[in-house]
């Protein structure tokens, strides 16, 4: 499923911030469509707990990278 991950500054692993639900996006097929329609992260950040390494890191909006499986 496509999904936005985000890079943990600790463990270097890339985890889930969220899944794109396909069936409300039909479009899928152009990725860079999704570029505009990044989840909504709070100018101060969002604070997120990395499942690998469980190191809770502040992330911000423009960390959001697009994977498409
Ligand atoms: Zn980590």
């Amino acid at each position: 499923m496509p999904r936005w991950v985000l890079g943990c500054p600790e463990c270097n692993q890339e985890f889930t911030h969220s899944e794109i639900d396909t069936e409300y996006r039909p479009t899928l097929l152009d990725a860079f469509a999704w570029i505009g329609d990044k989840p909504e992260i709070p100018d101060a950040g969002v604070s997120m707990e990395c499942p690998n390494c469980k190191k809770v890191s502040i992330y911000f909006r423009y960390q959001l990278t697009y994977r498409a499986s």
